[in-house]
């Protein structure tokens, strides 16, 4: 059947570059290389283009989104707490992030689950605070070297999907992205086959389907993350159910992140 979703790269900067100076370098190389691809779908909004959203460090936000809006970019939050405020030191909350400007947050990124202890209960709260306060969440999921080798792929998979969904409307649903990102794949250069990705997004589709509907599963963006890198994304959004990439390293090189949301299918 014909794949009516929209493609979504986002570049997920991490604690990365050093400094504003850098960041801002960085957004203004990656539209200037935009600008100058002349068939580039991510220089406007219209339907059937592109989406690309970039993740900078909080206090590179706002400026970053000054650069990139021009291009019909639009930026997020790599995390946010999930109180609305409060005796919180070191927190951002949702409420803060959307007043700069952001449309996207990701939750339950594997760093976050790991270095940050980042649970599926709080991973799921963090969810809803992002989609009561209008934004979207991308929820990254996967499983762990140790799961991969004990061929617990999809079951690991499905429970992290029923957690960090729990109470989370079909309404809603609409302005919920996925990410599938194999922990083993994360900064390690080694990027899972295109084809056994493409197994695990199609059954990601299969448990959204009983949590909610065949609408909301085949509407569903869902993308791949973990090293992606211009060699591979091509390969990768030929598949049918891979809607586009959830991009680290490679998203802090402008050039490489230029060709990877003007990927060749
Ligand atoms: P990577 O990171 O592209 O550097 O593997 C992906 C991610 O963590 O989202």
């Amino acid at each position: 059947e014909l794949n009516m979703r929209q493609p979504i790269m986002a570049g997920n900067w991490k604690m990365n570059p050093a400094t504003e100076a850098d960041a801002l370098n960085l957004a203004n190389g990656f539209c200037a290389l935009l600008n100058e691809m002349a068939d580039t779908c991510a220089m406007d909004d219209k339907e059937g283009c592109t989406e690309v959203v970039l993740f900078p460090p909080f206090p590179f936000i706002s400026k970053v989104k000054d650069i990139v809006a021009k291009n019909g970019i639009s930026v997020g939050a790599q995390q946010v707490y999930y109180e609305d405020k409060g005796a919180f030191t070191g927190s951002v909350a949702a409420s803060m992030v959307k007043s700069v400007g952001c449309e996207y947050v990701l939750c339950g990124h594997s760093e976050r689950r790991t270095l940050f202890s980042d649970s599926d209960v709080n991973i799921n709260s963090k969810v809803k605070k992002v989609l009561e306060f209008g934004m979207k969440p991308i929820l990254c999921i996967g499983e762990t070297q140790e799961e991969y080798d004990l061929k617990i792929t999809k079951e690991v998979c499905a429970m992290q999907v029923s957690k960090d969904l729990a109470g989370v409307s079909k309404q809603e649903m609409k302005n919920v992205v996925i990410a599938y990102e194999p922990v083993w794949a994360i900064g390690t250069g080694l990027v899972c086959d295109a084809e056994s990705a493409n197994e695990v997004h199609k059954y990601i589709r299969s448990v959204l389907s009983k949590m909610y509907d065949d609408e909301v599963a085949q509407s569903m963006r869902i993308q791949y993350g973990g090293s992606v890198t211009p060699d591979s994304v091509d390969g990768l959004m030929a598949m049918s159910d891979i809607d586009g990439c959830l991009v680290g390293g490679a998203s802090l090189y402008a050039d490489k992140f230029a060709r990877i949301v003007n990927f060749q299918p």
